[in-house]
């Protein structure tokens, strides 16, 4: 069925303006999306938007409100974001970054894993979440100062011994949804390289603060 027709039937509204979005097979509309608080071409940091406005509300509806229809918008971003930062064909293997089982059980999925897994199918990679797996019960570190950060993330991680095989040597693409003050990220990039892979590219749909 032509989309003209479909999108009669189920209009694909905009999320943050909830107008019907004037863009083919995409939900934010042109004019929020020309509102999402980007990061500038130049800038060598590996996400590709700030945490605020427009760029937040999109992040909370596909995070918190279940809008997993906004996956391909977001991962429009997360691809330019790649391709601006990194040299892409250089990279072997997409892992997301791991959430806290419990958190998993209740949201019912982890955010950076659909993400992963669908820039992976766009830059034809292999996304692998069953690599890098969560341990304990950290505190949120939304609570916590920076030297507390760091302790509580400590031993956070740990990969999966009969997975090392896919570690060794490889460049590994690590996809998470939003970077506070990076502890966490820092955490699971010493515990990949720790396990044999030769480099670890963190890369971010949104940067928290400056
Ligand atoms: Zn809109």
């Amino acid at each position: 069925m032509p989309a003209s027709i479909l999108n009669l039937f189920f209009p694909r509204n905009c999320p943050v303006c909830l107008n019907p979005s004037d863009r083919p097979d995409r939900y934010i509309c042109s004019d929020c999306l020309n509102r999402v608080p980007l990061l500038p071409p130049e800038h060598d940091f590996p996400a590709a938007m700030h945490f605020e406005g427009c760029g937040r509300e999109l992040i909370h509806a596909f995070k918190f409100r279940q809008h997993l229809f906004l996956l391909e918008d977001l991962t429009d971003l997360l691809e330019a974001a790649a391709l601006s930062c990194y040299h892409v064909p250089a990279v072997d293997l997409v892992i997301p970054m791991p959430i806290p089982f419990y958190r998993r059980f209740l949201r019912g999925y982890n955010q950076s894993e659909l993400l992963a897994r669908s820039l992976a199918k766009r830059i034809s990679r292999t996304c692998r979440s069953d690599i890098l797996l969560r341990c304990g019960f950290p505190r949120q570190q939304a609570l916590l100062g920076d030297r507390e950060r760091a302790l509580n993330v400590k031993g956070t991680f740990r990969v999966r011994d009969r997975s090392r095989g896919w570690l060794k040597s490889r460049t590994v693409l690590l996809v998470d949804d939003i970077r506070t003050t990076g502890a966490t990220c820092d955490e699971a990039v010493k515990t990949l390289k720790a396990a044999g892979a030769a480099r670890v590219l963190p890369l971010f749909l949104a940067k928290a603060g400056d």
